[in-house]
């Protein structure tokens, strides 16, 4: 399957594809590109429409500065956790209305934390908080905490009796672990809503200590093309069942391209590439049509001295070690030469020595680019790995300059 949708499904939607080419045809930066375009009236030929990149889309959002038809325009900060800043728009709303049609994970009994960070233009915080609105139920507005308030946070939290919570999962994964080193249990804790990073499968053992009752809910989008899909507890948790306001088209590449079908997005979504590379199948869960599968990002891959090093090959074989909760790749360069690579772990290691002798053995790209100076790579086990300040998002690799 390429599309998420069938011709039928997609034939009324498309009218917003069309609109939207036609506001990118008068992108001035984007003159003669789409030139030789018609129209799509049907998939083949809405595929066969050029990709637009994330800086395409900003280009694209410079010339067109959109507004919202009711109430505010809202601008979030898009951009990857590696990527300079830029803007993004939403309506109020941010358009959850048409994901509650199809996905309802809080009930309005529920006692919901909204754990993701709110300011600084992200827009997950709100996004979540427009799914309580219409979901009827409590909230509780945390946003992002210090080290430090965690315990009196999570106490407050287990005497409240919260029955869900929502964030990213490198920062879930920070509200459990607190939780497990404080002895702190949130036994009504059901559902653990998360979006803006792939679930960390080590989230599964804090949850089985600190909440065993909690099952995952995943939302899969980005601040350009905002909630694409979602999944319940019985999907995999890299699988997501696109929404029919959501077109979702796998390339010859396998890259994931996304059309908004929405009228009114203010975005212009038009065969927008995440860098995410998937593919659309059944999803086990049984729900009937394509599922789209994230298989991670195609840009995952660092350049060290004029040598692709693959950061997801590398962090797989590092977080399969007992003890390893997650790793992390610390490129340190200087003049734009890589001086150094650190494989940094959180989490307990034995024998770091060991695992970096097998690492510079069996990775083509270390063990050629540092064949003179094998002692610049090293494993580390460190206490918090590098987070991006501005989007909140622990990357898996990170490329420092040495001043
Ligand atoms: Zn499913």
């Amino acid at each position: 399957m390429t599309f998420s949708l069938t011709e039928a499904a997609a034939a009324d939607g498309l009218a917003v594809a069309r609109r939207t080419l036609e506001l990118l045809r008068g992108v001035p930066e984007f003159e003669g590109r789409y030139a030789s375009c018609p129209a799509p009236y049907t998939l083949a030929e809405l595929a066969a429409l050029p990709p637009l990149a994330k800086d395409d889309l900003n280009t694209a959002l410079a010339h067109l500065e959109p507004a919202a038809e009711h109430g505010a325009t809202w601008l979030f900060q898009s951009g990857g956790s590696t990527g300079a800043p830029k803007v993004g728009y939403a309506p109020t709303g941010f358009y959850m209305a048409k994901v509650f049609e199809h996905w309802q994970p809080l009930e309005r009994d529920d006692v919901f934390v909204n754990a993701w960070g709110a300011g600084r233009m992200w827009g997950a915080h709100f996004l979540a908080a427009g799914l309580a609105d219409l979901s009827g139920c409590r909230v509780i507005a945390l946003g992002s905490v210090t080290a430090e308030e965690y315990p009196q946070w999570l106490g407050f939290l287990a005497d409240r009796k919260v029955t869900a919570i929502g964030g990213t999962p490198s920062v879930l994964r920070l509200w459990f672990a607190h939780a497990r080193a404080a002895g702190i249990e949130l036994p009504s804790l059901r559902k653990v809503l998360w979006l803006g990073e792939a679930w960390q499968p080590q989230l599964e053992d804090d949850l089985a200590a600190v909440a065993p009752k909690a099952r995952r809910h995943g939302m899969f989008g980005s601040t350009e093309t905002w909630v694409v899909g979602s999944n319940s507890p019985d999907c995999p948790a890299d699988t997501f069942h696109p929404f029919p306001h959501q077109l979702v088209h796998v390339g010859d590449d396998g890259l994931l391209d996304f059309t908004s079908l929405d009228p009114a997005m203010l975005n212009p979504v038009l065969r927008y590439r995440t860098g995410d590379a998937g593919e659309l199948d059944p999803c086990p869960c049984g729900r009937p049509g394509p599922a789209m599968r994230v298989l991670g990002r195609r840009d995952n891959v660092v350049q060290v001295r004029g040598l692709g090093l693959h950061v997801d090959e590398l962090l797989a074989r590092v977080e399969r070690e007992p003890g390893v909760a997650r790793a992390q790749v610390l490129v340190t360069e200087r003049g734009g030469r890589a001086q150094g690579v650190d494989v940094l772990v959180l989490g307990s290691l034995p024998d770091p020595q060991a695992l970096r002798r097998e690492l510079l053995s069996a990775t083509f790209t270390l063990s050629t680019a540092f064949v003179h100076d094998p002692e610049n790579v090293r494993v580390r086990v460190v206490d918090a790995l590098i987070s991006n300040e501005r989007t909140g998002k622990t990357a898996g690799f990170v490329v420092r300059e040495e001043s």
